[in-house]
């Protein structure tokens, strides 16, 4: 008999995440008496949950199935960092997990319309932890041949693996028990990888599910934490940006600056410009754009990068949200040593469309895609690298190209060769010299967006002249140390006007 077994998907291009995968089911109910109400609202993490009471810890073990004597560190309460603790982490916040009220609205489509902890019940018997999902160094967890049974493998407990993810991965791996498959995907950070998709968000398959509860956990959520909350959201983006054939919602650009006054982070959207989220003061530093917004690298190296949330209107310490946006920072992975953190100059995703990372170090850089490994370039030892650019400063008589630059402090420009990576990556100077009043260059709204040496922005057009940046009320007035474009996405906003 083929084994149909579905799984998870590490996708590089935002953040760390893998998908689950497979099975099916039977619809068996065991009801059950709820254990008595736990705080989880100070949850951002595994780390915060610190010891489960025994008896708390007996009862999840019953009521969902865990067969913990094959779950190292199975009868640990407090180490979570044992795979047996982890499991009773996720199993306590999907358990603990209160929403409030819910409609058919964005992205939730009423998929799931019991309780998520009720239709894990009801359609996963059994969870272990082995190897049967097909030997993939990615795959988190599977369900095979519709069995009840959701299998659980080693990276599903990687000291990197968000809370948040473990927990969702479970709603993902119920839904797969009702016998939705994964598909090719064409496009995002997994194209060209098999069962890595769903076709289609309105197909309601095991990514659609798993994005639904993590809209509800963001967007109504009642007691769980906003760092928790941020990091469903993230993953949520992940998953629309990497994990459907047929991209399910509409990415809205937005703008983000530094305020050179007082180094409030400034986002501006696409077509009033009007809205600013300042709340939080920073410091200097380099914006580095996402497909889920934008981080703020500090200019002091020793300072963790700030995740910058537009949801929740607030700044999170990198460390709070390194196990999901990682991928992207100077935390990046564990085995980065701090001195390679520390070389890390910019980063840059996505230039192209082509999913491709690029990692600017201060004396060579790195061309990422997917989890393949990254073909190192060693820069002109005669060169300091300043930033990664996305768009050429200088016109040609088509316009400002498109793709992966590099700026020098000598104000020469390199473009980088993707066209081969995985397998190498190459650069060359190109003609075209960094304008000396320039400090920023972005693509905003079909514009080339420029922010001239003193910080003013204005619109680069066509013909080479700058025109004003059609901005809200006294923007014309400011002035700002760094700009940098990202995307939005709408439907996960829902307090932004956009
Ligand atoms: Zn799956």
């Amino acid at each position: 008999m083929t084994k149909a077994v579905r799984r998870i998907l590490v996708t590089v291009s935002v953040i760390n995440a893998l998908l689950p995968a497979v099975a099916w089911a039977t619809g068996k109910k065991r009801p059950v008496v709820p254990v008595a109400p736990i705080d989880i609202s100070r949850v951002t993490d595994n780390a915060a949950i610190g010891c489960i009471d025994a008896d708390v810890a007996h009862k999840l073990i019953k009521d969902y199935g865990l067969e913990m004597g094959r779950f190292s560190g199975s009868t640990e309460l407090c180490d979570s960092k044992r795979p047996g603790k982890k499991m009773l982490n996720a199993i306590l916040m999907l358990d603990q997990g209160k929403f409030g009220p819910t409609a058919r609205a964005g992205l939730d489509r009423q998929m799931i319309t019991t309780d998520y902890a009720t239709y894990f019940r009801q359609r996963i018997g059994r969870v272990v932890f082995d190897n049967q999902c097909g030997g993939t160094s990615w795959v988190l967890a599977c369900v095979i041949n519709s069995n009840p049974v959701m299998h659980v493998e080693k990276p599903y407990f990687d000291d990197d693996m968000a809370l948040a993810l473990q927990m969702t991965v479970l709603v993902h791996e119920a839904r797969h028990t009702e016998g939705f498959p994964h598909y090719r995907c064409y496009t995002g950070g997994n194209a060209g990888k098999n069962g890595a998709c769903d076709l289609s968000y309105e197909a309601g398959g095991a990514y659609a599910v798993e994005v639904e509860y993590e809209t509800r956990v963001a967007l109504n959520g009642l007691n769980f934490n906003p760092v928790f909350k941020t990091m469903a959201r993230l993953f949520a983006i992940d998953r629309l940006n990497n994990n459907f054939v047929t991209a399910p919602t509409t990415k809205k650009p937005a703008l983000f600056l530094v305020d050179q006054a007082d180094s409030h982070v400034v986002v501006l959207d696409r077509e009033g410009h009007a809205n600013e989220l300042s709340d939080v003061v920073l410091g200097k530093g380099r914006l580095i754009g996402r497909d889920s917004g934008a981080n703020l690298m500090f200019e002091d190296p020793t300072r963790e990068p700030m995740y910058l949330d537009y949801y929740a209107r607030k700044l999170f310490p990198q460390t709070a949200v390194a196990p999901v946006v990682g991928l992207t920072m100077r935390n990046y992975a564990t085995s980065w040593s701090a001195a390679k953190k520390q070389n890390l100059v910019d980063i840059l995703n996505d230039a192209a469309g082509n999913g491709i990372q690029i990692r600017l170090f201060k004396n060579q850089l790195e061309a990422a895609k997917g989890l393949d490994n990254a073909p190192v370039v060693d820069l002109p030892a005669t060169e300091t690298p300043v930033a990664l650019l996305s768009t050429l400063p200088c016109l040609t008589p088509e316009g400002a190209s498109v793709g992966f630059y590099v700026r020098m402090a000598s104000g020469a420009i390199y473009q980088i060769d993707t066209s081969n990576v995985p397998r190498r990556a190459g650069m060359s100077r190109v003609a075209c010299t960094w304008p000396q009043d320039l400090a920023s260059i972005t693509r905003f709204s079909g514009k080339v967006v420029v922010l001239d040496g003193e910080g003013h922005l204005s619109v680069l057009e066509e013909n080479g002249t700058r025109s004003p940046f059609p901005g809200a009320p006294g923007l014309a007035a400011r002035r700002f140390t760094h700009a940098v474009a990202a995307e939005l996405v709408p439907e996960l906003v829902s307090d932004l006007v956009l």
